[in-house]
């Protein structure tokens, strides 16, 4: 059992606790080779205990793992699917997959005396991380990366987790959201899924945030298949939103946007860690990677709402909206065994709810969707005029791009076009009217 630096290769047994590679800060992933597949009769994700990194004493958990594969009924029809499961992790005992790496993170802390935890993270991971090292009397310190739900906010504060606005003095344990030991227990999900005996694996699709959880469903199932439990790797479909798609344009050679706040805020990673790691695995079991818009996002958690009873945050959402434009896509076949990972609990942002309940558009106060319906509201014209006037504004754009956003903001109702003397005039309908309206 050995590190492995993903940057400069730095191979090290296994022999003490590192979060990071010590020569170049880089990721480190524990690899091993395993023998053969067998599971122990402990609870959750100690079930696979052997496949762990040898270094902790005591088990300290809170239930973590084994969450229900559901075979679902209504939204596979919906879709017109033959098989839909959906890996539910919201169920794990702070509302996320988190849990199940922080579990053995907290356990091996325990062995290495640990004395306080400084996490550098989102809302998730800290929640997390606050409530499991109370397991082991020890305080977690959370510097916040911006912004936050107000339910993880409130989930950290409750567990006893202390909010800092700097790094806290040493000795402490780093945690980050690319550590080794949380892909030790992300990976889990792909033994339980192969266990839950529901046939050849074709496909899995995985929100991004910093690519960790996505590398390592990858390195479970490479395991399986190295342990010849499986053939081969399912293909691994990667999903991130629009606005901020960091590994999702990297992946397909494009340029990197500066990567602004779209509404699955827990996933929007401008700086993703583990994005080559998540690209590579990505390529190598054939799949691909998509971008969904907050729209696209929304009609997931209601989709998954209404016909599973699943209220998932926008980030666990992603993938249900990946699924249907892989489906339309043709990349994913009607007849294929789909998995979708439903990554956190709803209830953490109850203020993203209230947005989707008040019919939140997807469009910022001064995004370029409502700066054009502001023009428009002045006067109807042709798309080239749209453009002269957001040039003078002092406004760069294509007018490619324009033609993109009319066409949008006519498929959903804001504008509409009539042909003028062989042009065509875009103009702004009543529902574009208050639209405007409610943004001021
Ligand atoms: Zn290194």
């Amino acid at each position: 059992m050995y590190y492995l630096c993903e940057d400069c290769g730095f191979k090290h047994n296994v022999d003490g606790m590192l979060a990071r590679c010590p020569y170049c800060g880089g990721n480190l992933t524990i690899y091993n080779e395993f023998p053969e597949f067998s599971v122990e009769n402990l609870p959750g994700i100690w079930r696979y205990r052997r496949y762990f990194p040898k270094l902790f004493k005591n088990i300290f958990s809170l239930g973590e793992g084994r969450t229900p594969l559901i075979r679902s009924f209504r939204l596979k029809s919906y879709f017109k699917l033959k098989n839909l499961f959906i890996k539910d992790e919201t169920r794990n005992p702070t509302g996320s997959f988190i849990d199940r790496g922080t579990s053995i993170l907290i356990s091996i802390a325990e062995s290495f005396g640990v004395k306080r935890f400084y996490c550098e993270a989102r809302g998730n991971l800290a929640a997390s991380i606050s409530a499991y090292s109370n397991l082991i009397k020890v305080k977690t310190y959370t510097r916040l990366i911006e912004p936050i739900d107000r339910g993880k906010l409130y989930q950290i504060l409750l567990y006893g987790g202390e909010i800092v606005s700097d790094v806290v003095a040493k000795p402490f344990y780093p945690v980050f959201p690319t550590d080794p030991f949380l892909v030790e227990g992300y990976k889990t999900i792909s033994y339980e899924l192969v266990e839950d005996h529901i046939g050849r694996i074709d496909a899995i699709i995985v929100p991004m945030g910093s690519g960790s959880l996505l590398f390592s469903i990858w390195k479970g199932f490479k395991e399986l298949v190295e342990m010849n439990v499986i053939d081969n790797l399912p293909r691994i479909y990667g999903v991130q939103e629009s606005v901020c798609a960091p590994i999702v344009r990297s992946f397909h050679g494009k340029r990197i946007s500066k990567g602004h706040r779209g509404i699955a805020i827990e996933i929007n990673d401008p700086n993703p860690g583990r994005m080559k790691e998540a690209i590579n695995a990505v390529k190598d079991t054939n799949g691909d990677m998509v971008e969904v818009n907050s729209m696209q996002i929304i009609e997931g958690i209601k989709l998954l709402a209404r016909f599973e009873g699943i209220l998932v945050e926008p980030a666990g959402a992603a993938s249900i909206a990946a699924l249907k434009i892989l489906l339309d896509r043709g990349e994913i076949d009607f007849d294929e065994n789909i998995v979708v990972m439903a990554t956190g609990a709803g209830l953490k942002g109850p203020k993203t709810l209230l947005k989707i309940l008040s019919g939140y558009k997807g469009f910022r106060r001064n995004s370029m969707k409502i700066n054009i319906l502001k023009i428009l509201a002045d006067k109807s014209m042709h798309p080239y005029s749209v453009w002269k006037k957001l040039s003078e504004k002092g406004f760069t754009i294509s007018k490619t791009a324009i033609y993109q956003h009319l066409n949008d903001l006519e498929r959903l109702g804001y504008v509409s076009s009539k042909f003028s003397d062989g042009r065509k005039i875009f103009y702004l309908t009543s529902k574009g009217l208050s639209l405007i309206k409610s943004t001021k």
